[in-house]
């Protein structure tokens, strides 16, 4: 069976859209809050009243060219509106304000790494501005309600060329949109909440053949997750329904997350149906030099440049730096807290990395917050823990216990250590006691340890640790110890 599908090569497209972070709707004042009560945030131009006039909001148009530059898209200098025309409830003016024929920005790309390391350049055939239509709310009464503070939202579509071909590049694909929509500060990327949504366009062609097959579109895919788990199904059901001599129909499809498969919605509606014409309330979308060179100013280093760089000027390993950069909040505490270091050098830079993956990793995903949100997680604090560390003023074991208070209270490890008198007791004499008295009563050990037992070292170790109440200098303990046993 395996032989089949490796016959076959999966074509893969990508339409995204993204909610964007404006103040204010797309086309009206209202305030862009569509989690807010419902309706509070409506209008007669929102509501599609007759007679309103839409307005173009600058900031909507600003974050489509920022998109458009981070994925090194050619930006339309002028571009136009047009009606998209379809009924639905929660579309109550009957049409949607989109871009058709020639959207803001076009022909760009983005860069995705395979498993074995490489890059490999995704295109974008286009990114539109447009906006959202309300919501329909099926749950929470007996008749279906609507709520139409999202009526209006700005949206952008983001639409790939099929260049994908598995699952897994598409997945990859959308974890890079939405990492550089985060990076870029226009969109909180939250596919659970629909500020992120997916659609997918999949046909498969015997491998050599250049003609694509017939495709079928999955519709609202809204986690990572399901992106990957319905593309990776309807391959299968594409390459199964060919070899038993049937055809692929054009149909939208659904995700069924109960049943883990797909369904037909609908068949595929031509795109004359919507009935596209010129909007004409509005004027055309004006880019000028100016607005490029804002933008540029404004673009940020993107994620996978970050990745690179993190891994190349700390010296850190680059899957680490792919996790700290993940978010960028984190990737800049890394940096914050690197920059605050007493020494500087890559074994510190090493152990920042490990603090924050492991120990502020555990905690942000315990609390489900951000690395911003933990205000008692200081980037000076976390500096201060590895320097003392790294002197060997506290052992490691201390400074988990300093963290631990620190997450609490938000007070500076170093006036603790202070004040609880926990520095670590690097003084040979002292040490040497310690050891001592462990060593105490062991006698029948020692011969054992002496005979080759070698594993009760550990045993003496902890117990001169304990003694010490863990503050005794690990490595001296050790090399003492050796000393006393040979
Ligand atoms: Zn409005």
């Amino acid at each position: 069976m395996s032989d089949i599908f490796d016959q076959y090569e999966p074509v893969i497209g990508l339409e995204i859209h993204a909610q964007l972070l404006t103040q204010t709707k797309a086309f009206c004042g209202c305030k862009a809050a569509m989690s807010d009560f419902p309706n509070t945030h409506v209008c007669p131009i929102c509501l599609g009243h007759p007679g309103a006039l839409p307005v173009m909001n600058k900031q909507h148009v600003n974050m489509a060219i920022l998109m458009g530059l981070a994925t090194h898209c050619s930006i339309r200098t002028r571009s136009a509106f047009s009606r998209k025309n379809y009924f639905y409830p929660d579309l109550s003016k009957g049409y949607q304000i989109t871009q058709f024929e020639d959207p803001i920005c076009y022909a760009g790309s983005v860069e995705i790494e395979q498993e074995d390391g490489s890059v490999k350049h995704i295109g974008i055939t286009r990114i539109h501005i447009e906006e959202d239509a309300g919501k329909s709310l099926h749950d929470i009464d007996i008749d279906t309600l609507v709520d139409y503070n999202r009526a209006g939202m700005p949206l952008i579509e983001i639409v790939s060329e099929p260049d994908m071909h598995s699952a897994s590049e598409a997945y990859k694909y959308m974890v890079s949109m939405r990492q550089i929509l985060r990076y870029l500060g226009i969109c909180d990327g939250n596919l659970e909440e629909g500020s992120l949504r997916c659609d997918a366009n999949i046909s498969v062609r015997k491998k050599g053949i250049k003609a694509f097959g017939i495709r079928t579109e999955i519709k609202n895919l809204n986690s990572f997750r399901n992106v990957e788990k319905a593309i990776k199904f309807e391959i299968v059901r594409h390459i199964e329904l060919l070899e038993s001599g049937g055809t692929v129909k054009q149909v939208t499809m659904q995700w069924d997350a109960s049943t883990q498969s797909t369904k037909e919605l609908r068949s595929k509606e031509q795109a004359h149906d919507y009935r596209y014409f010129p909007e004409p309330d509005l004027g055309y979308i004006l880019v000028t030099q100016d607005m490029l060179h804002d933008a540029t100013m404004l673009l940020p280093e993107l994620p996978l440049a970050m990745k690179q760089r993190l891994s190349h000027d700390y010296g850190i390993p680059y899957y680490d730096a792919g996790i700290l950069t993940e978010d960028k909040s984190l990737a800049n505490f890394f940096e914050k807290t690197c920059l605050q270091l007493s020494v500087k050098d890559k074994e510190r830079y090493k152990l920042v990395c490990n603090w924050i993956l492991t120990e502020i990793l555990k905690i942000l995903s315990d609390k489900k917050i951000s690395i911003n949100e933990a205000i008692t997680i200081s980037s000076k604090g976390i500096a201060e823990i590895v320097d003392l560390f790294a002197d060997e003023k506290i052992s490691s074991k201390i400074a988990k216990e300093v963290f631990s208070h620190i997450v609490q209270t938000g007070e500076s490890p170093l006036q603790y250590v202070e004040s609880k008198n926990l520095q670590q007791i690097s003084d040979e004499h002292i040490i040497a006691e310690f050891v001592n008295s462990a060593l105490n009563g062991e006698a029948e050990n020692i011969e054992k340890y002496r005979a080759g037992k070698s594993n009760l070292m550990g045993y003496f170790i902890s117990k001169v640790m304990k003694i010490s109440n863990g503050k005794a200098n690990p490595r001296m303990v050790n090399d003492l110890l050796n000393q006393q046993l040979m």
